[in-house]
């Protein structure tokens, strides 16, 4: 028997508020019993113990748990109305602070009264004292819990006991079925699954505490097995799900390619040749690629996804090329239309940006299939862009995508078929990550730089030593180098952030009279900012003042100069893609971070990976130890929600073992393994699986 979800929660409380209840948990996401068993502690207090109150008074600032008879109860009006309630013990006393109130805790806790309260102990200014401890009246000798005590996620409106009463109710009518078979747990030495969830919700009072906490329990790695599991088996289904779909099969490396590759002023790298083949590969096929193609800053994505294009276009079909700015749009378009317009081929350049007329025409070429390859914007997936014969998507820095945005392109398939899906990321994504959230994509990596790049050379500078900085700029231009000078991000206001850069640029201008110093901003109009971006690839700006505009794509081999103000401010992955606007070309280049003293912990430490390594995949390690997963999702996000329980650092060796029974499932041939796959996901995910479908 599948577990069920079906009965409603928090029947328990609904006694006493039933709606209200009901629908308080229901915001936590706790709709069924199953959904409350697995609302796990997030961690435990210990109860335990009491602690003499002289004790606990020298141990100030940690939490403690006191026992005393009131001595004085009293309110007072100073600095404002608020109850003060003295216990003491054999020990010495303490004051309890409560400055809201109501007239029956007055009465409760009257003089005589024994208490126990437990809080953070501070030392005010009459001595020792609680805030606001969490307290009840004892008899004399009342016994403690023999056990920690949990602590639960809650929500508004939602104490700790009503939801141990809901989860204690829920735990009396849920199906127990273990849904991971008895030859895996052996195997894996897995708990098993009711005594694992029993155990976190009521820890024995003889348990490794440090294991409850550290969420290394055994009875943890079974529940986070669980989770990983449920994740992968729906990953992977969406995957099976894709190859149903049928797609144009792109069999043809033909004439265009092969001229394509041979035009090429560059031989392609091992690793460029090794990723060609895997979509050349793919492409072949008759269900749709979904593939990842990452590469580090400058490691030549683009010649791959052109070298894809040109397979789709030799086949007969169409491709369409999205990137996330219309300055990116508008350089891949020119180097790409320069590579493939000499050969033949009909390129069409498609943003929000053009002219009603102009839109017209690119969207009557797409429409006719006179365009083959389609190069722009969002302004790509709009309704009214039709594609005669749409083969291939490829989408450049794909986590600034949202999920709905890729789909869209990917609906524009024609007979019925799914265009194969090609997406780039100079963002890398940690392997664990990779197997996680994008377990039903497949991966290329171009892990190999073209010969001849130099490495940059980084270093972090004070602020005060800017007009040195300066300095360096003027001297790289007598060079015949350029340089970017990236503005402070102001997350708080766009506004300011402008201004800021306004004021750079003046300054800079002022500074550097014999240089032409340029100024891009994000809110210019496309043609301005192209004018200024042209000028800057023609070499005729020594200087380009910029917002984080630039931040992806931009590419001028000549610029070998990289100012970064304010760099505290900016992550570790977009300084890591700034940076890598420079080291393009066969120059030295430097990047210079100036920072503003004092520098918090986590900035220096950002600060000193920048200068320790240049490698998008150390960094992005190092990335998701400083920050964690959130931000490599993009999109994904809303899957994120589903790991609760496993750390994707720490738990990668659960994901490796959950990753190979989620194959083995799915891949058996025996008729149980379906009810397994199905009972596991309903239990897992409820209704929530078609986040991951997408
Ligand atoms: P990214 O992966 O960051 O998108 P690009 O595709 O913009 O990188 O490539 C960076 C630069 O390297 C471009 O100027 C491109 O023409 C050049 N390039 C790409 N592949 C090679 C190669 N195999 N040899 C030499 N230069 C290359
Ligand atoms: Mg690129």
């Amino acid at each position: 028997m599948p577990a069920t979800n079906a009965k409603p929660a928090a029947k328990a409380a609904a006694k006493q508020a039933p709606k209200s209840i009901e629908s308080k948990l229901a915001k936590l996401g706790l709709r069924t019993d199953m959904d409350l068993v697995l609302h796990l502690p997030m961690r435990y207090e210990d109860e335990t113990q009491i602690v003499p109150i002289r004790e606990a008074s020298l141990r100030g600032g940690h939490v403690s748990q006191v026992e005393g008879v009131v001595t004085k109860n009293e309110i007072a009006y100073k600095p404002r109305r608020q109850l003060l309630v003295t216990i003491a013990d054999e020990t010495s006393d303490i004051q309890l602070r409560f400055m809201n109130f109501y007239g029956s805790q007055v009465k409760q806790l009257a003089e005589g009264t024994r208490v126990r309260a437990r809080s953070e102990v501070r030392h005010g200014f009459f001595g020792a004292e609680m805030v606001h401890p969490v307290y009840k009246i004892v008899n004399e000798g009342a016994p403690l819990p023999n056990a920690l005590t949990p602590v639960y996620p809650a929500g508004e409106g939602l104490s700790q006991t009503i939801l141990r009463r809901a989860i204690a109710d829920a735990m009396k009518r849920v199906d127990w079925t273990d849904t991971v078979p008895r030859a895996v747990r052996e195997k894996l030495n897995l708990a098993e699954f009711q005594p694992a969830v029993r155990l976190l919700h009521y820890p024995p009072p003889d348990v490794d505490e440090h294991a409850l906490t550290e969420r290394s329990h055994p009875a943890w790695t079974r529940v986070k097995f669980d989770e990983l599991l449920a994740q992968q088996l729906s990953l992977k289904r969406a995957q099976q799900a894709r190859r149903e779909k049928g797609a144009p099969v792109l069999g043809a490396v033909g004439a265009l390619s092969a001229s394509f590759l041979e035009a090429l002023p560059f031989k392609l790298t091992n690793a460029q040749q090794r990723v060609v083949e895997e979509i050349r590969r793919d492409l072949r096929e008759d269900y749709p690629m979904q593939r990842l193609l990452q590469g580090d800053v400058g490691s030549g994505k683009t010649v791959v996804a052109a070298l894809a294009a040109a397979q789709a276009i030799d086949s007969g079909y169409q491709a369409a090329l999205m990137a996330p700015t219309e300055i990116l749009a508008e350089q891949h378009f020119r180097k790409i239309a320069a590579w493939m317009e000499p050969l033949g081929v009909k390129v069409a350049w498609l943003t929000g940006s053009l002219k009603k007329k102009e839109k017209t025409a690119a969207s009557e070429m797409t429409e006719s299939g006179e365009a083959q390859l389609v190069i722009g914007t969002h302004a790509l997936i709009q309704d009214t862009v039709q594609f005669a014969k749409l083969g291939l998507v490829l989408v450049d820095e794909q986590h600034r995508f949202g999920v709905g945005q890729r789909l869209t392109l990917r609906n524009k398939g024609s007979d019925g078929l799914v265009p194969h899906q090609l997406m780039m990321s100079a963002t890398p994504i940690p392997r664990t990550l990779a197997m996680t959230y994008y377990a039903d994509l497949e991966v290329s990596v171009i892990d190999e730089l073209p010969p001849g790049r130099t490495p940059i050379v980084t270093r972090a500078i004070d602020q005060n030593r800017r007009d040195e900085v300066i300095e360096r700029v003027h001297a790289a231009a007598q060079e015949g180098r350029q340089a970017y000078w990236v503005c402070p991000l102001i997350e708080e206001s766009e506004a300011l952030q402008l201004q800021t850069a306004t004021e750079t640029y003046e300054t800079l201008a002022q500074a550097l009279p014999d240089l032409v110093v340029g100024l891009v901003h994000g809110r210019m109009k496309p043609a301005e900012k192209q004018v200024i971006m042209d000028a800057f690839s023609a070499g005729e700006v020594h200087v380009l003042v910029a917002t984080t505009v630039i931040e992806v794509g931009v590419d001028v081999p000549n610029a070998s100069l990289m100012v970064i103000e304010h760099a505290e401010r900016f992550g570790l992955s977009q300084l890591h893609q700034l940076r890598g606007r420079v080291g393009r070309g066969s120059a030295a280049s430097v990047c210079l971070l100036l920072y503003q003293s004092p520098l918090g912990p986590v900035a220096k430490q950002r600060l000193m990976t920048m200068r320790e390594t240049t490698d998008g995949f150390e960094i992005a390690r190092r990335d998701l130890e400083i920050r964690g997963p959130g931000e490599f999702l993009g999109a994904r996000q809303s899957g994120q929600a589903m790991l609760r329980f496993a750390n994707l650092e720490t738990d990668q060796w659960i994901v490796e073992q959950a990753r190979d029974v989620a194959a083995w499932l799915l891949e058996s041939d025996r008729p149980e393994a379906e009810a397994i796959v199905d009972a596991h996901l309903q239990r897992w995910l409820g209704g929530r699986e078609e986040f991951l479908k997408v």
